[in-house]
């Protein structure tokens, strides 16, 4: 670990606990002012906010033009409020090794891996690299395992092993001689991800949810011999089945942990209420529909717009980020925090699909139909793939006990038919392994209709 943040870190982790004693008023009044800031400063040093705000200065957040990761892009060295930083360089610089360098000998670099050629990349100073530390580190805090430097914790992280993931840049900067911790690409063989995890026996183990389902099934089929006290997962839909599976498996469910490339740690499962709480400390989150119109509490929107209230070397207000989240219509009356929590997560817009309606047009069937049918099936792995617009196949590995194909294409059917979808072909195939993308994730909806798509 870099020694130099250490002070700082354990003086920010110590302030955020501070946090969650705080009442709503307290937590709203301190929003209120980050926000100032975070505008007052973006206005003072950063030109493309001057021009895209210009006249809406004092008005209220939700007047505010929204900010897209593609505006961002086109917009780089105007919106970052550093006038030495240059985005060809940024590009130059993630092209070389990662370990542990800095842009300009100050910036910690992200970047979003994108299909479509475009990734984004996110700069960080050192107080801000410290608070998004900080963050992952009251995730972790928040299941019970206390984070002390001094006490020995064996990691393993089942990922994408980009360098410039966050994950990566985080694990690398987190690394203490008490902490060791792997990384395990997610894309290697099955039996490979198996035998290095049985090597290094971690204590906390960290992987898509989806790899964990699977890790899960090795570790009952007894191939796996892990014992980790404690077993997060992020960006996949976390589904009940495999909830129970990683319970059956470790005895504890995972903690389910909600974070971006562009920000830090959004929001994290508490183990008091098993709630999945908003960093709202840190961030303003607001869930809107298609046309970015405000959507209540207790619905699911279409897209999240996030304000990231410590970010200064590249602020982001409003920025759009397409994961469908619902909040919840109350506060938490399990735990003792403040922050609001959400209630429900269906993923990406893009794992949507769009079909024909018997209606006529197109209709948008979201991941939970299938995860109705899929999800109880007992499978270590299942995926639905759109080929074309009048057929699904559907992919299940690791079956239990067995399952009758006929029986799942026809609840299949039955759901869509419920959604007043055009019933398409749907044919159920068996596979040794659910195929996984470039980064390793195993997505549980796919399309090969629209292969244009981001993946973050
Ligand atoms: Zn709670």
């Amino acid at each position: 670990m870099n020694i130099k943040i250490i002070p700082g870190l354990l003086s920010t982790i110590r302030q955020l606990r501070k946090h969650e004693n705080w009442t709503r008023s307290q937590l709203e009044a301190s929003q209120a002012d980050g926000l100032k800031q975070l505008r007052a400063y973006a206005y003072a040093h950063s030109p493309f906010y001057q021009k895209f705000h210009q006249g809406l200065m004092d008005r209220p957040l939700n007047e505010l033009p929204i900010l897209t990761k593609a505006m961002l892009m086109e917009h780089f060295d105007e919106l970052v409020t550093d006038r030495s930083i240059r985005l060809e360089k940024v590009r130059e610089f993630s092209s070389g090794n990662a370990n542990n360098r800095r842009y300009l000998d100050r910036y910690w670099v992200t970047a979003t891996s994108g299909s479509s050629g475009h990734p984004g990349f996110f700069l960080f100073n050192e107080p801000e690299w410290i608070t998004v530390i900080a963050s992952f580190a009251r995730g972790q805090e928040w299941s019970g395992a206390r984070v002390n430097l001094l006490r020995r914790r064996r990691m393993a992280t089942v990922a994408s092993i980009s360098p410039w993931h966050m994950s990566s840049q985080v694990a690398v900067t987190a690394r203490t001689p008490s902490t060791p911790s792997i990384r395990i690409a997610a894309s290697l063989p099955l039996e490979k991800i198996v035998q290095q995890l049985n090597a290094w026996q971690p204590n906390l183990l960290i992987g898509y949810a989806s790899m964990s389902r699977i890790l899960a099934e090795e570790q009952l089929s007894g191939r796996l011999h892990i014992a980790p006290a404690k077993v997060f997962t992020s960006s996949e839909v976390l589904t009940d089945e495999t909830r129970r599976r990683v319970k059956a498996a470790w005895g504890d469910e995972p903690f389910n942990q909600y974070g971006a490339t562009e920000t830090a740690d959004i929001a994290a499962e508490h183990k008091v209420c098993r709630r999945m709480h908003i960093f709202e400390d840190l961030l303003l989150v607001e869930v809107v529909d298609e046309q970015y119109r405000p959507v209540p509490r207790g619905e699911f929107g279409a897209k999240l717009l996030v304000t990231t209230l410590f970010s200064r070397t590249q602020p982001l207000i409003r920025y759009e980020i397409n994961d469908s989240v619902r909040l919840s219509e109350e506060s938490c009356s399990i735990c003792d925090l403040p922050f609001t929590f959400i209630d429900g997560i269906q993923g990406r817009v893009e794992d949507a699909l769009s079909m024909q309606a018997v209606k006529g047009g197109q209709i948008l069937i979201q991941p939970l139909v299938f995860n109705r049918v899929m999800d109880i099936l007992p499978v270590s792995g299942w995926q639905v793939i759109q080929e074309t617009d009048s057929s699904l196949t559907v992919l299940m590995s690791g079956a239990r006990n067995s399952i009758h194909d006929e029986a799942v294409s026809d609840a299949i059917r039955k759901e869509l038919a419920l959604e007043g979808a055009i019933i398409p072909l749907i044919k159920v195939q068996h596979v040794t392994e659910i195929p996984k993308n470039s980064s390793g994730k195993a997505p549980l909806i796919k399309s090969n209709i629209h292969q244009d798509r981001m993946i973050a």
